[in-house]
């Protein structure tokens, strides 16, 4: 048997990547990732939204800089119309981040913990070697895992699965804006603008978000013109025209599930790069930084002999997203915005955006009991 340079590789310096090689590394594996990136912050791709649910689940978020986040405490809904209700469920918020910052802190948590994060360097290939991989000038290693975004270069090269099926998202930033309600989400639905899914408004951190996501499909106007079209819609509630982005995040984001195969001997995909976004609300970053975590996990039991081969039992836990696939077929293919206009404010609409929303937590749950609600918030950053 070779000996090999690193028990595991992974590549992608993102939200899977970066909880992959810290679970890595905290049990004492030389762990390197590769990011062809020069800085984990920079050309985002993302509106960088936490849902509650993270915070409460994932304690690599402990101790997040207060000052990267704001928290924002329920979503305002705006039918075709521009006829809007306000959702929220008791004790349940979004975090809004200052996503680069974040994104530079998940990674000097890695790096604090024994991973070797190499910038400027893509994986480009790989051959398998008995025991594992070599990666050329990356070195060698007895496991490898894709976290390398939803073009995964390490499904392509390694025969792995990929995503057929996405969004597309764009996303303007306003530097030193103000909206009215910043604590809220402001999601608009209209089919002309963003079919298959939502166009926002959301005050982050010193900065305002201004985006939607469609369907990609043929023959539909660019994303940029619908960018345009949205802007022109909400000038009446927000008007940002005459300003200039100080910057524009997009990208494509699967929505089609969990891709196959999603793993090999000694080979895992993770996150965007195993298409683990929820079809619906296309939030990947919760289950990026869940199953990545847990992909580290299994990786250590592996690779220390107490456990099998990750890429056997492990992915099945990968989440099926079943329901929301079928939410996701009858949105793609039966969308109506007077059916919206009509239904916006009904209990039925209210209920479903709840589920959507708030994770189950529908509208209508009891309220929280104030105990429960003090612990968690003390624990985790306080509101700005
Ligand atoms: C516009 C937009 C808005 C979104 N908003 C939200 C939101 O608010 N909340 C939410 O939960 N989800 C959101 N998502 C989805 C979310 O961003 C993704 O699910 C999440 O980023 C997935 O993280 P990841 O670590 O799997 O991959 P990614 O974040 O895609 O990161 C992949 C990393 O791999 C690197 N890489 C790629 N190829 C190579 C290579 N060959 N060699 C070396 N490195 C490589 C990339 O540079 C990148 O750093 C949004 C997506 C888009 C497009």
């Amino acid at each position: 048997m070779p000996s090999f340079q690193n028990d595991c590789v992974i590549v992608g310096a993102s939200f899977a990547g970066l909880a992959c090689a810290t679970a890595l590394a905290r049990a004492g594996m030389r762990v390197t990732v590769l990011e062809k990136k020069a800085d984990p912050g920079e050309k985002l791709h993302t509106t960088g939204i936490i849902v509650k649910d993270a915070v409460d689940q994932i304690a690599l978020l402990d101790g997040l800089p207060s000052d990267l986040v704001h928290r924002v405490h329920g979503v305002r809904l705006y039918a075709p119309s521009l006829r809007h209700v306000d959702l929220s469920a008791p004790g349940y918020y979004f975090l809004a981040t200052d996503t680069p910052r974040v994104m530079r802190w998940l990674a000097q948590r890695a790096e604090e913990a024994g991973a070797r994060i190499d910038y400027r360097k893509s994986f480009t290939a790989a051959a398998r070697v008995p025991g594992g991989f070599d990666l050329g000038e990356a070195g060698t290693t007895r496991f490898l895992v894709g976290a390398d975004g939803p073009g995964s270069r390490v499904a392509q090269v390694l025969g792995l699965g990929r995503s057929s099926k996405f969004l597309f998202g764009i996303e303007h930033e306003y530097d030193g804006a103000d909206i009215a309600d910043p604590d809220r989400m402001h999601c608009f639905i209209d089919r002309r603008i963003a079919p298959g899914y939502l166009a926002w408004v959301v005050s982050g951190v010193g900065i305002v978000q201004v985006g939607l996501a469609r369907r990609v499909r043929d023959g539909q106007p660019a994303a940029p013109a619908a960018m345009a079209a949205f802007l022109d819609k909400v000038a009446p509630l927000f008007d940002f025209r005459d300003r200039r982005p100080a910057s524009v995040r997009a990208g494509m984001i699967p929505c089609g599930g969990v891709v196959r195969p999603v793993a090999a001997q000694r080979l895992l995909l993770v996150g965007d790069a195993a298409g683990m976004v929820s079809p619906l609300t296309a939030g990947g970053i919760h289950t990026a930084l869940k199953h990545g975590l847990a992909a580290g996990h299994a990786i250590v039991d592996f690779l220390s002999g107490r456990g099998e081969d990750p890429a056997g039992g492990f992915v099945r836990s990968y989440p099926t997203f079943r329901a929301k696939r079928l939410v996701r077929f009858l949105f793609d293919h039966f969308q109506s915005d007077m059916l919206f206009d009509l239904l916006l404010g009904t209990r039925p609409m209210r209920a479903a955006a709840g589920i959507v929303y708030f994770h189950r937590k529908g509208v209508f749950d009891p309220p929280v009991r104030a105990s429960d609600a003090r612990s968690r918030v003390a624990q985790d950053a306080p509101p700005r």
